[in-house]
C-alpha cells in the first residue's frame, strides 16, 4: 500500500518505520529542511514510561490559581479570545477528577511501557545511537507537602506494572552524586530504575537515514495545505508543490495537526502548551548529573546528552507563538545552575522553545477517523519521545489491519465524541 505520513518529528519518522519494515511503500511529508526541527528538537529528553501522570490532576485547578500572574509559573494560561483554547480548557477541568485521572494514567502508562519495549527492540535491530543512557529517572522533591501528596501515586502506577522505589535524601545522592550542593534542601525522591532519557532529535535523525535506506522517500519543504476528498475517502492532499496521492494517509502533524482535520469536519481537541530548554556544554563532568532528573519545585528535568546538559521546562498556554522568550529561557538556566552550579558553561548555552500537541486528558490520539484511509497519530504532548516507537508500531498495525499486540481501547479520536 502507498502510505504518506505526514509530518516528520519524531512520531511521524517512527511511523515511517514501522510502516516500511511491514512492507508498505512510504513517504514522509514536512515542511522543514529535514526531520525533528519542531517539537521534536530539543525536548527534556526523557523515556518517563513510568511518570505519565497527566497535568489534569484534581490538585492542577488549585496550583494553577496560586500560579496566576506569577512570572515563574511552571504552568501559565494567557487569557485571550480563542475558542480553541476555551474548548480545551473545558475539556481539562472535566478530566480533573480522581476517576478521570485513574483512566487516563491506565492508558497512557500502557502506550508508554509498551513504547519503552519497542524502543529497546528498534535499537537491537538498528544500533541506533542517540546519546541514550538507561540509568533511570530520578523524581526529587524538595517539598515536604509535595512528596507526602506524590506518595501514594507510586503505589497506584506500581499497581499497574510501574517499577518505582521511594528513597530518602541520602539515597538520592547516592544514585546522583551531583546532587550533593543540594542536600540540605532535598526532602526525598521517587527512583524509576527502568526509566531512560536520549536526545530525541539524533534519534528523529538517524532513524529517518535508516527509513530513507529502507525506501521511504522524504520530501522536505513542503507545505501541507487541505486534504482532497472523493466518495467518503482521501484522495490526495493539496502542498505549495503540488497533490500528494496515495492510499492512506497518517498525519503527525504535532500541534498543527486539527488545522489539517478541521476542513474534514473533523474536530481534534489538541492544543499547544509552550516549553522551553536550555542545553549547555557540561564544563565539570563531576557536577553535573548522569541520571535523568524531575525536579518536582520547579516541574523541570534534566537529560545528560553524552557531554551536554538540558534543562526543560514549564507550560504556556499561548497559542502558535513558538518565539524564544529570554526571561524564560533564563529562568531554565538559573535554576539548572542553582541545583548544579558550575556544571556548565552559561555563555554557551543555546535557549529553545516547543509546542507540545496536548490533548485535555493527556493521552495521544492513535488510531483510525471516520474515513477509512485517514489515521492519526498525535496529540502527545509531554510524552511524544516516550511514547513515539509504541505509537509508530500501532499505528502501522492499525494501517495494515493487523492485530496490534496491546489493547487500542480509549486511545483513539472516538473518545472525544
Ligand atoms: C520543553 C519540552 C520538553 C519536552 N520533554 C519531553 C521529554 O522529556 N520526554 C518526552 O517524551 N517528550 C517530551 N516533550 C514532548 C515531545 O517533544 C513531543 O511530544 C514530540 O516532539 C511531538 O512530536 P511530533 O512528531 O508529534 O511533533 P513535531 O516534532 O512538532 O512534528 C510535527 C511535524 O509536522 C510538520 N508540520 C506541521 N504542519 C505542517 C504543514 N502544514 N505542512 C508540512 N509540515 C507540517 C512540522 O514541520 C513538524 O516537523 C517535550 C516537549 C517540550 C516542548
Amino acid at each position: 500500500m502507498r502510505v504518506t505520513v505526514l509530518g516528520a518529528g519524531v512520531i511521524g519518522v517512527t511511523t515511517a518505520y514501522y510502516l516500511v519494515r511491514d512492507g508498505h511503500e512510504v513517504t514522509v511529508v514536512d515542511r522543514q529542511p529535514g526531520p525533528g526541527l519542531e517539537t521534536s528538537f530539543a525536548n527534556g529528553g526523557q523515556i518517563s514510561a513510568n511518570h505519565v501522570t497527566p497535568w489534569a490532576t484534581p490538585a492542577t485547578p488549585w496550583k494553577a490559581l496560586k500560579w496566576l500572574g506569577r512570572a515563574d509559573a511552571p504552568l501559565r494560561f494567557h487569557l485571550r479570545a480563542d475558542p480553541a483554547l476555551w474548548a480545551w480548557c473545558l475539556r481539562f477541568l472535566a478530566n480533573c477528577t480522581h476517576r478521570r485521572m485513574g483512566i487516563n494514567i491506565e492508558r497512557a502508562l500502557r502506550l508508554a511501557l509498551y513504547s519503552r519495549g519497542e524502543l529497546a527492540k528498534l535499537r537491537s535491530d538498528t544500533g541506533i545511537r542517540y546519546d541514550a543512557l538507561t540509568r533511570g529517572i530520578l523524581h526529587i522533591f524538595r517539598n515536604a507537602r509535595d512528596y507526602r501528596e506524590a506518595l501514594p501515586q507510586v503505589e497506584l502506577m506500581n499497581r499497574l506494572g510501574c517499577v518505582r522505589r521511594v528513597i530518602d535524601a541520602e539515597a538520592c545522592i547516592d544514585l546522583e552524586p551531583a546532587l550533593a550542593g543540594v542536600r540540605d534542601r532535598l526532602v526525598g525522591g521517587i527512583f524509576s530504575p527502568d526509566d531512560e532519557s536520549g536526545d530525541a532529535h539524533a534519534f528523529t535523525v538517524r532513524l529517518a537515514e535508516i527509513c530513507a535506506g529502507l525506501g521511504v522517500v522524504f520530501r522536505y519543504g513542503v507545505r501541507i495545505g487541505k486534504p482532497v476528498t472523493a466518495a467518503g475517502r482521501i484522495e490526495g492532499v493539496e502542498t505549495n508543490g503540488g497533490r500528494l496521492d496515495g492510499d492512506a494517509f497518517v498525519v503527525a502533524l504535532g500541534s498543527y495537526s486539527p488545522l489539517l482535520l478541521k476542513p474534514l469536519g473533523i474536530g481534534l481537541p489538541i492544543y499547544p502548551a509552550k516549553g522551553y530548554s536550555v542545553t549547555l556544554p557540561v564544563a565539570d563532568e563531576g557536577l553535573a548529573p548522569m541520571v535523568s532528573l524531575i525536579d518536582d519545585e520547579f516541574k523541570m528535568v534534566y537529560s545528560r546528552l553524552g557531554d551536554r546538559l538540558r534543562a526543560a521546562g514549564t507550560a504556556e498556554f499561548a497559542g502558535y507563538d513558538d518565539s524564544v522568550s529570554e526571561v524564560r529561557g533564563r529562568f531554565i538556566l538559573g535554576k539548572a545552575l542553582e541545583l548544579f552550579p558550575g556544571c556548565g558553561d552559561a555563555a554557551e548555552a543555546q535557549f529553545w522553545a516547543g509546542l507540545r500537541p496536548s490533548t485535555p486528558d493527556g493521552v495521544p490520539v492513535v488510531g483510525e477517523t471516520r474515513y477509512p484511509n485517514l489515521f492519526l497519530n498525535t496529540g502527545h504532548g509531554t510524552l511524544g519521545w516516550t511514547m513515539a516507537c509504541g505509537s509508530g508500531r500501532l499505528i502501522a498495525d492499525i494501517v495494515g489491519g493487523g492485530l496490534p499486540e496491546i489493547p487500542i481501547a480509549g486511545l483513539g479520536i472516538e473518545r472525544f465524541s
